[in-house]
Parts: C-alpha cells; sequence; structure tokens
C-alpha cells in the first residue's frame, strides 16, 4: 500500500504477462492507438491535445514537459508543495530556467489570490504545480492556478503523476497545458513509462523554440510522427516502445473507461475519506491541513515517541507494506499509506491495512482499537 508502484488489477497483470510484442505487431498498433485516444479522454482534453507514452519513470516525463517548453533564460515559476515541486525545480535549473519559487506552508497549497499576486510580479512564460505532492499527501486545485495562468498568457504545467485519475482533473475545461503522469500510480499499471497530455499552446511553444532541446530522447517532436502514426494504427519507430507496458496501459485506460472516470474520481474521494476516519479513530493526525487533503494517499504523523521505521516494520510483519517519509520537515515523524487505481475497489485489502497498522500500534504498547477503526471505515465507505 505504497504510493507506487500500486497493486494492479489481475486484468491488466495478465495483459503484461505476454511475449514481448513486436512494435509493428497487430496487437501493439491497435493497443498503443488506443491508449493515446483513452488518454486524451482521461485528461479531459480537447481533441487537438496531444498524448505522449513514453520509455521511463515520471521523472523523464517531467524533464519532457520542461526540455520541450523551457529555454535557456526562460523565467518560470513554480508553486512548492514539497518533495517532487523541489525535484521540478533541479530540473528547470539545469535547463537554465530563471526560477521564482512561490513557497507553500507545509500541509498546504497557496491560495487563489496569492497565486495571481505572485503572477503579476513577474513576467513568466510557464507555472509548474504538483497536483498532490507524494511527500505531504498535499492536493492542489489546479482550476484557479490553470485559470489565472490562461488569463495571462501563460502556460500551466501540472505534476499528476500521484494524482491522475485519482484526483478531478479537466484539462480542456480549465485551460491547462500540459498534464503528465507515470504508469506505476493511479493509473493501475507497472512502473516504466511516462504519460502526458500536451495542449495546443505548448505544442506551439515547443515549435516556436530558436533551437532544439539540448536531448533528442525527450524531445518530443521525435515522437510526435510515431504518436500519430500509432493512432491511425500504422506502426512507426523512433525508438523502441515498451511494448509490454503499452499492453498493460492500454488495459488499464479500458478499465478506467469502463467504469467511467467520473464514477472513479467519486470512488477514490470516498475511500480516502472513509480511511482518515479510521486513521482519526486511531488516534492519527495527518500533514495535509483540512481541505488539502489528497484523495489517493495519506500522510500520517506518528504518536510522540513511536519511531517510524521500526512502526513500519511492524506494520510489514502484520502483513502490509506502507512507505516512511520523505518530506525533510516529516521525514522521522510520517510514514504515507496509497489508496489509488485497483487496490480502493478492494475492501478486504484496505481494512487488512487499517488493522495491521492498529495491530502495530498495540505493538507498541498503544491501546487502539482495530474492529472500530475498520468500521469507522466501512461507516464511511458506504454512506
Ligand atoms: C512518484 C512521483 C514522481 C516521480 O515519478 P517516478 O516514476 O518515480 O520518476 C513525480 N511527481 C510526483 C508527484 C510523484 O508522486
Amino acid at each position: 500500500m505504497i504510493p507506487g508502484p500500486i497493486e494492479i488489477s489481475p486484468t491488466v497483470q495478465q495483459a503484461y504477462s505476454v511475449p514481448p510484442p513486436g512494435h509493428r505487431s497487430e496487437e501493439l498498433k491497435e493497443a498503443f492507438g488506443a491508449s493515446i485516444e483513452a488518454l486524451r479522454e482521461v485528461f479531459r482534453s480537447s481533441a487537438d491535445t496531444q498524448p505522449f507514452i513514453v520509455s521511463g519513470s515520471g521523472t523523464v516525463a517531467m524533464e519532457m514537459a520542461v526540455m520541450n517548453l523551457v529555454e535557456p533564460g526562460d523565467s518560470v515559476m513554480v508553486i512548492d508543495t514539497g518533495f517532487f515541486s523541489k525535484r521540478m525545480i533541479g530540473i528547470l535549473e539545469r535547463a537554465g530556467a530563471k526560477v521564482a519559487v512561490l513557497e507553500a506552508e507545509v500541509g498546504r497549497a497557496p491560495d487563489p489570490d496569492e497565486v495571481e499576486n505572485f503572477m503579476d510580479r513577474g513576467d513568466y512564460k510557464i507555472v509548474f504545480a504538483t497536483h498532490v505532492d507524494t511527500s505531504t499527501a498535499v492536493l492542489l486545485d489546479p482550476e484557479p492556478v490553470a485559470k489565472a495562468a490562461r488569463a495571462r498568457g501563460i502556460l500551466s504545467v501540472f505534476d499528476g503523476v500521484c494524482a491522475a485519475v485519482g484526483e478531478v482533473f479537466r484539462m480542456e475545461e480549465w485551460g491547462a497545458d500540459l498534464y503528465l503522469t507515470a504508469s506505476q500510480k493511479a493509473i493501475g499499471c507497472p512502473p516504466g513509462l511516462g504519460l502526458m497530455a500536451v495542449g495546443p499552446r505548448a505544442l506551439a511553444a515547443r515549435r516556436n523554440r530558436s533551437r532544439p532541446p539540448a536531448a533528442s530522447f525527450v524531445d518530443w517532436e521525435n515522437w510526435l510522427g510515431v504518436h500519430e502514426a500509432y493512432e491511425k494504427r500504422l506502426p512507426s519507430y523512433y525508438a523502441t516502445p515498451a511494448t509490454n507496458l503499452i499492453m498493460a496501459l492500454s488495459a488499464s485506460l479500458n478499465e478506467i473507461r469502463g467504469a467511467g472516470l467520473d464514477t472513479i474520481w467519486r470512488q477514490h474521494a470516498r475511500v480516502a475519506e472513509a480511511l482518515r476516519a479510521a486513521w482519526a479513530s486511531l488516534g492519527f493526525t495527518w500533514i495535509p491541513q483540512t481541505g488539502f487533503e489528497a484523495s489517493t494517499l495519506s500522510a500520517l504523523i506518528v504518536p510522540q515517541g513511536v519511531r517510524v521505521s521500526k512502526l513500519t516494520e511492524r506494520i510489514a510483519r502484520r502483513g502490509v507494506i506502507v512507505a516512511g517519509g520523505i518530506h525533510p520537515q516529516y521525514r522521522e515523524r510520517s510514514f504515507r499509506v496509497g489508496h489509488m487505481g485497483w487496490a480502493i475497489s478492494q475492501a478486504p485489502l484496505l481494512e487488512r491495512t487499517i488493522r495491521a497498522i492498529a495491530l502495530a500500534l498495540q505493538d507498541e504498547g498503544h491501546s487502539v482499537d482495530a474492529e472500530i477503526a475498520v468500521a469507522a471505515f466501512r461507516d464511511g465507505r458506504t454512506s
């Protein structure tokens, strides 16, 4: 139950577990083409948005966004809500951007007013924000950021690695220019693919550059023709795609479309709220302030006197793997539970997680009641 790689559905695992299809095979052409179409839908993006599916992890998608949009000397702003915003700042600095950082208080995202004031104090080409920061489980609402950027002619780029499919995102309606994610989080596949949707204004920004990006693999111009061909179910080649992963992606996106994205968004929100009821009944507090809690993971603060590594080890001994803290301010004080993708439809898995955490607390000498916590979860989930 870590925030990625997540548990995948049996159908996705089956689609993945085939002899490697060739990149010109019928099944790969269909899976690639259908995935491009489905991504456009899953990100709620316009018909002239170009999805990209590239080998690598979420970080490659971050790098691809930066390398195509940023030219050395460009002024950009980053809304810093934690660990992965800081990674984005590092990537931007390497690309030669002048980076202005709007730092958020830990546990929350800046208010829309603050974002707009900051935008007006500089002359920014692009704003970068993290939809859900995985170190703090803080949710940033992309809508006001994208709309404020659009109104000012600034491009908006969202790192949706720990959010896409688990949190509401409407690229076209909000006027966002780029949304990126990775295969191993809420999209429900094994790790190994960077995914993104690039809107028309961002595509134009790449085309209008004075010189191409200084790296070939992440230059999306090299991938445009490939994706256009596969969408027409024609084979194409720039660099060998991760064919098994694309088979898995296609199966996963098919399941997502079958269930309905709105339903999946609602399920994530309801399960997250029900889990918070269970956490509260166990005496936990968490990093995000009220109104900033992500639906895809929880970042729980351990009780005084409890060592995080000891607690997560005890939870593992009870049969559930959770993740330690990674935000510098909370590394020794928090642990993280992922609840996204297939697992949120599996009540026994979620209840086992609650019990494992409760029993680990008991092992630490805390008197908590696992069954009361599970009951709080059940109430929340079915209400
Ligand atoms: C996981 C994650 C990343 C990095 O993805 P990798 O696949 O590990 O490279 C980036 N941003 C966010 C918000 C993440 O949760």
